[in-house]
């Protein structure tokens, strides 16, 4: 079997150099007292230094950012739109599972002249919400992108929306995204002299021609406002715990987790090891708990046949245990397969202990996007699970944010019972390396 390299399905993956992975700025401000917030792109929490509001930012639909010209031109600006993905995409064919780094952009409407993406441009400028500029510009407009990558098309479109063609290798791949940062980005040009021109620069774009300038008009789209909402629980009103970069927090007062969905706050179930010692802390981890129709997975004893392991535990409800926070992706599927097959401890609903829980940085819906790509991990062996990758379907059922204790050592905390040794610097660092 020849092993192919599997391109991810709407951009090239380049695989990230070093200068690709500087994060991206963007200018926010305090909704509160106007002061300046600078925030990164994975950032979910704007936390102002003067007035110390903490609020968690929430759009409908993707978050939109542009770039502002220092001096706008008189002619029209358009505003065209770029996806921004950025995270890890996994594939798998009948001998491994790989991985890829995603670190791009892609320009989302076709129009020959614009680069096809914006390249240094987002690490040189900072860039600014396009929901809240939208309002404040004079004489620009946003344009509707019309080229839509398929794997955005799956995911965040409705339902009933034209689906793209089966790839030549469905047959033999399976792929998942996990996002980190998704997103449309927004550079203005505009026509002037027969020509468009890029109106950062303020100079023509390569290869603008007159011909081209007449197709220089779009469908227009408004960004969608950003919304912010306290970071206070929504039953008790106390502070809730967590960092810039977490999407779901908790409330030590009342007992609760809590998540974004939607632009509200959703309660979501937690879940604290019966066991734990006081020198240890909690990493969280999205248990889930899906039904699979095509495939015999209802207990831990069919995963485990699947893996071709055994179990003591029969009767067990199969729950996957996805860590919810970043990891190297090899080290990420361990964790996952794991937790998974061990399903090692008892979880229940009580208050959370008095030690360092760490905080959910993976959103739930990425973790859910990982489930088949972690069957094919296991599978053994792979050839036959791979043959009926695409006849099976997981429909998530329920997630529970549970916390498992690690040990604290000097460079890494350990888990002995699965055993699974996380780097400490992995929670620390904003994306999957
Ligand atoms: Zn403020
Ligand atoms: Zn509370």
């Amino acid at each position: 079997m020849v092993l192919k390299i599997f391109l991810f399905p709407f951009i090239a993956i380049n695989a990230v150099k070093k200068s690709d992975s500087a994060s991206w700025k963007i200018e926010h401000q305090c909704p509160q007292c106007g002061a300046p917030v600078t925030l990164e792109e994975t950032d979910h929490l704007l936390a102002c230094g003067y007035c110390r509001v903490r609020l968690w930012l929430y759009t409908r639909g993707l978050f939109s950012y542009c770039f502002v010209p220092r001096s706008p031109p008189m002619e029209k600006i358009w505003f065209i739109p770029y996806w921004r993905f950025k995270g890890l995409a996994f594939s798998c064919n009948q001998e491994q599972v790989r991985h890829r780094f995603v670190d791009t952009t892609l320009c989302g409407v076709n129009f020959p002249p614009l680069p096809r993406s914006l390249g240094f441009r987002p690490q040189a400028l900072s860039l600014k919400p396009a929901g809240s500029f939208a309002g404040s510009l004079i004489d620009g407009a946003f344009a509707r992108p019309s080229v839509i990558p398929s794997a955005i098309r799956d995911r965040f479109l409705p339902k009933g929306h034209p689906r793209p063609s089966a790839s030549q290798n469905r047959r033999e791949s399976h792929q998942a995204f996990i996002g980190e940062a998704l997103s449309l980005v927004h550079t203005p040009v505009y026509e002037k002299n027969g020509k468009v021109w890029d109106a950062l620069l303020n100079r023509p774009l390569d290869h603008s021609s007159s011909l081209q300038v007449k197709e220089l008009l779009f469908p227009e789209r408004t960004p969608p406002p950003l919304t912010f909402l306290p970071v206070l629980c929504p039953q008790c009103g106390w502070d809730l715990e967590g960092s810039s970069r977490s999407v779901a927090m908790v409330c030590r007062n009342c007992q609760s987790a809590w998540c974004l969905s939607q632009g509200n706050m959703k309660w979501i179930p937690f879940g604290v090891p019966s066991q734990w010692n006081g020198d240890q802390e909690l990493l969280p981890f999205w248990q889930l708990k899906f039904q699979f129709a095509g495939i015999e997975l209802n207990t831990l004893e069919d995963l485990h046949r699947l893996a071709n392991t055994s179990t003591s535990r029969q009767n067990s409800t199969l729950l996957f245990w996805i860590p919810a926070f970043k990891l190297p992706p090899r080290l990420f599927l361990q964790a996952a397969r794991r937790a998974t097959l061990s399903s090692f401890m008892e979880f229940r609903k009580e208050d959370l202990p008095p030690v360092t829980i760490h905080s959910a940085t993976l959103a739930l819906e990425e973790a859910a996007q990982c489930v088949k790509i972690l069957l094919a991990s296991l599978a053994v062996p792979r050839r036959r699970f791979m043959e009926r990758m695409d006849s099976f379907s997981a429909k998530l059922e329920e997630a529970t944010l549970s916390f498992v204790p690690f040990s604290p050592k000097a460079h890494e905390f350990v888990q002995p019972h699965l055993p699974l040794s996380v780097p400490r610097r992995a929670l620390y660092w904003k994306r999957f390396i």
